[in-house]
């Protein structure tokens, strides 16, 4: 399957990457992050390897147990969102070795950075909202998360149980989509880049690790049961948190599925506006929210800027909103997450029975 070309860009697209441009240069800043993001960073690790240490090794009584491995998924979410997120996408640093770094933190937690660039950077920044080649629409037969997806019976229900299959999101990532990405090459119908032997190599042994450190220490240490249980909750938490803060950004009632032209394959947008019209914002005066979640709440300053750290983003988004107004393009906003994820379930719903 090819690649969906865009329409050609638009005037507005030239005039936005030029104000905010000009604001970088006025204010004479980097794109890149900054000290408290690097604080951040930091603190996340430790509490992580804190946490870890304390539930291995000095496994508390179990009800505090629990806490800590829902509190270990927490972290593992706020990892991926503000470290690993960021490494990614290279705006993390300025320096590429401390981007590679950040990136690699998902390989310890389970995930594999090589694959997940396809995924996110390529797949799903390039072609949001469109069914076949936005990896992040594809939940199976499980949901129906588009128009354009065919809709069994059980959808009717999908708006009660989705959170059941969000969940699963962490171990059908790491124990299942990582392996079958590497197995066909491919991220729905994106093509991985050629791996060269030390990808193998990293894809393999990052993944022993990750067996070592969440499967065979834990094991060893506390018993097959307890790991068991804990593992259960730490995963269904990580799983709950990501897929709450992907799905809420994209799959909304508000936002739009564009496809293709069947015979020009062409999308009906530029790149910029079909941005703005598959993507939201989300309770972006939640200071708290944003710091914990790397800024994905002002998912769509990051979908059109994805190599400007979302440190930034809260100053840019007033740039841009003014520039949609001016050119009467959509900017999606959700003051509050509950109205976010009003609007997410009543989409699924909608989706479920039409
Ligand atoms: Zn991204």
């Amino acid at each position: 399957m090819r690649p969906p070309r865009f329409n050609a860009a638009s005037s507005f697209h030239a005039d936005l990457k030029g104000r905010i441009k000009n604001y970088f240069t006025e204010k004479n800043l980097k794109t890149t992050g900054n000290f408290s993001l690097y604080f951040k960073a930091i603190a996340m690790v430790l509490a992580f390897i804190g946490v870890y240490i304390h539930l291995v090794f000095f496994t508390p009584f179990w009800p505090f147990a629990i806490l800590e491995a829902i509190i270990l998924g927490g972290l593992t979410a706020g990892i991926g969102f503000n470290v690993m997120h960021d490494g990614a996408h290279g705006s993390f640093s300025r320096k590429g070795w401390v981007n590679e770094l950040a990136g690699i933190s998902i390989n310890f937690l389970g995930a594999n950075v090589y694959m997940w660039k396809t995924k996110h950077n390529v797949a799903h920044h390039s072609f949001t909202n469109v069914d076949d080649h936005d990896d992040d629409l594809n939940a199976g037969a499980f949901l129906r998360l588009g128009p354009a997806q065919k809709r069994y019976k059980i959808h009717r229900f999908q708006h009660r149980y989705f959170l059941l299959i969000y969940s699963i999101l962490y171990f059908y990532w790491v124990f299942f989509t990582d392996y079958k990405k590497y197995v066909t090459q491919k991220v729905a119908a994106t093509p991985i880049k050629k791996m060269a032997l030390s990808d193998h190599v990293s894809f393999w042994g990052f993944k022993l690790v990750h067996l070592f450190l969440f499967i065979a220490l834990p094991i060893y240490m506390v018993g097959f049961l307890p790991w068991l249980l804990g593992f259960l909750i730490f995963g269904l938490a990580t799983g709950i948190i990501m897929s709450v803060v992907f799905q809420l950004a994209h799959v909304l009632e508000e936002t739009s599925f564009p496809l293709p032209d069947s015979l020009t394959n062409k999308l009906e947008d530029d790149w910029a506006i079909h941005q703005l019209k598959t993507t939201a914002n989300f309770a972006t005066k939640n200071k708290l929210l944003s710091w914990l979640i790397g800024g994905l709440n002002f998912q769509i300053e990051h979908h059109l800027f994805p190599n400007i750290s979302h440190i930034h983003y809260p100053a840019i988004s007033e740039i841009i909103k003014q520039t949609c107004r001016e050119y009467g393009i959509p900017y999606i906003e959700h003051p509050k997450m509950r109205y976010a994820f009003a609007s997410h379930v009543k989409h699924l719903r909608e989706l479920g029975r039409n």
